[in-house]
């Protein structure tokens, strides 16, 4: 049973605000601000006060519940790590600068916990000795530091926020299959519960690592994720991962290299207008600066670089646009680079610059363009791989429809790691035939403020947050209208008790303000049912009562109230 709880509003530490603070751009941040639930502390950190802490552990218990349910173990792993058990998977260069680090009075290095992979193994190493002791699905629920490079939008994007993470051990292969099962069954009922809907989508692994991941995204317009699907079958990928089919391989004669005049021509559109051709007939330069290197990229002129999938394919730990004095320091020509007779550089070309004949390319020469070139007959490069963003219109890599693109938030992300940790950390077991084998790892995230956050994305209106019952605070907002010498002081006072006594959560606002004012909070607190007492609905023996979604309340005698709006949420 749910403790019952009541909080007089008089009492509350917080307050509401009128308007939304400067630099708040999401309105979740903007509500959550207003409506006294969180505070900020420094950038990308936020207290949460007594409202929006209850709506927190709502959501943090259906999380808890739903692990419970498909089999995790809570626990609570520190957050303070040695920095050593980071070098022993290496994984510390790959989060690089997103990690909290600090020294001990004994000069020790300690990282404030991003994630706890290594935790985890370590635990495995002492205690999994034989596939018997497997499989194993070990969770909590617990803050996380990262030094966001732009922390943004309050609790959806912060520096410390709370993660549920749980991390399976497996045997084999279709053991992992079968935990990696659980968790999306889990976490499709826990959005579910949420009133939050949330499409699955391919993902790439980031700093986390592993072979395959996937994406739980709530989609939203203002989300921060570029997702692409398809809308006709159910292949739905980031972008930093989606695949969009580039066309098909030339079949045109290949005609002989000519240099043209192009004078101040810098961008790959206005190129394409002064040859007349379409973007998809020329070829893009593009330099990045990778673990300090220049390096050359080529794509098609029609499609762009994904920064992604080009740093997976490079196995780099920093990775960004080169500056104009390193294009210059390496010999390029920004505006005609060519990689036509480049030497030294480390060349990198999307499978694309394959898949169009007599392009127009750079002369590395100021002023100049080459048309005809061609892949491989005129240029090679070191890597060819899929370096490019899929984008709309593009063919489906399943089914071939036009692709469609979408934004959205990460509301959950799902890995199925394998062995690399455990191998590194040397966490093995015994199998069936004796053989030392390494474990099967799999790690399952989902960032609860985020999650919170999301719902107050999908759930509001223009006058403030409507929380679905199961995520609310308070389920109902007692609000009396005092007037002099009214009877509503006392009626309210009784049926406060009487809601209590029948398990109703109530959020009392007896303070002595204007109706204006209260109806306003009530609003913006966004608490789903709404009881008003006033002296002229008394009169006539009723109170009003309104859901915060609808515009109409509804006439309810005051004699057994408790009891009938304890039906009414209960009901719906
Ligand atoms: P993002 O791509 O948004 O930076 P991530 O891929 O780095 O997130 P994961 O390591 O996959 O994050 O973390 C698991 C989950 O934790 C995410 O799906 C998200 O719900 C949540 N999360 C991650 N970073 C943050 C953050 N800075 N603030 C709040 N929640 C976060
Ligand atoms: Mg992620």
């Amino acid at each position: 049973m749910t403790p019952t709880a009541g909080l007089r509003l008089s009492q509350l530490i917080s307050k509401t605000l009128r308007q939304a603070p400067a630099d708040t751009e999401t309105i979740s941040h903007q509500l959550l601000l207003r409506a006294g639930m969180i505070f900020p502390g420094a950038a990308g950190v936020y207290s949460y006060l007594p409202l929006g802490w209850r709506a927190f552990k709502k959501v943090e218990n259906i999380i808890r519940e739903e692990m419970d349910r498909a089999g995790g173990q809570e626990a609570l792993f520190p957050g303070l790590q040695p920095l050593e058990l980071w070098q022993e998977t290496g994984r510390n260069t790959a989060f690089g600068p997103t990690m909290f680090s600090i020294e001990d009075r004994k000069d020790r290095r300690l990282v404030l916990g991003p994630t706890h992979e290594e935790v985890v193994a370590q635990l495995a190493r002492s205690y999994v000795r034989s596939y018997r002791d497997l499989p194993v699905l070990v969770y909590q629920i617990q803050n996380k530091f990262r030094d966001e490079l732009r922390p943004r939008g309050g609790l959806l994007r912060g520096r410390e926020f709370s993660m549920k993470d749980l991390y399976s051990l497996d045997a084999d292969e279709a053991g992992l299959d079968h935990s990696y099962q659980l968790m999306i069954d889990a976490y499709r009922r826990i959005y579910e519960r949420c009133h939050l809907p949330a499409v699955i989508v391919e993902a790439d692994s980031g700093a986390i690592g592993g072979k395959e991941s996937h994406e739980f995204t709530s989609l939203t317009p203002t989300g921060e994720d570029e997702i692409i699907h398809c809308p006709s079958c159910t292949y739905a990928a980031n972008l930093e991962k989606a695949q969009g089919q580039k066309g098909e391989a030339p079949t045109d004669a290949l005609l002989p290299l000519d240099e043209i005049a192009t004078p101040s021509i810098k961008t790959i559109e206005a190129l394409a207008q002064f040859v007349g051709v379409p973007t998809s007939r020329t070829l893009k330069a593009v330099f990045y600066s990778v673990d300090g290197k220049v390096v050359f990229t080529v794509i098609r002129g029609d499609l762009d670089i994904n920064e992604v999938k080009l740093k997976n394919l490079l196995k780099c730990n920093e990775l960004r646009m080169a500056t104009e004095e390193e294009v210059a320091g390496a010999g390029l020509v920004a505006g005609s680079a060519s990689p036509l007779g480049l030497k030294g550089i480390p060349t990198m070309g999307d499978d694309s610059i394959a898949l169009g004949a007599n392009l127009v390319a750079g002369a590395n020469r100021d002023g100049y363009h080459v048309k005809n070139v061609n892949y491989p007959r005129d240029f090679q490069v070191d890597t060819i791989g899929d370096i490019a963003s899929a984008a709309a219109g593009q063919g489906c890599p399943r089914c071939s429809a036009p692709l469609q693109a979408g934004r959205g938030i990460e509301v959950g992300h799902i890995f199925k790691l394998g062995t690399f940790i455990s191998q590194k950390i040397g966490a093995a077991f015994l199998d069936q035939e004796g053989a030392s084998r390494p474990v099967i790892m799999g790690s399952y995230g989902i960032g609860v403020g985020r999650l919170l956050a999301a719902i107050v994305e999908l759930h509001h209106d223009d006058k403030g947050i409507t929380w679905p019952l199961s995520i609310a605070p308070y389920q109902a907002y007692l609000c009396p209208l005092y007037g002099d010498g009214s009877q509503v002081g006392e009626v309210t006072e009784e049926l406060y008790q009487e809601m209590l006594k029948v398990g109703i959560e109530v959020l009392f606002d007896d303070r002595e303000d204007s109706p204006g004012v209260k109806f306003n909070d009530a609003d913006l607190l966004g608490i789903p049912l709404r009881l008003v007492i006033s002296q002229r609905s008394l009169g006539k023996g009723n109170a009003e009562v309104k859901w915060r979604t609808e515009k109409q309340p509804q006439l309810l005698p005051i004699e057994g109230l408790a009891q009938q709006v304890k039906a009414l949420l209960w009901g719906s």
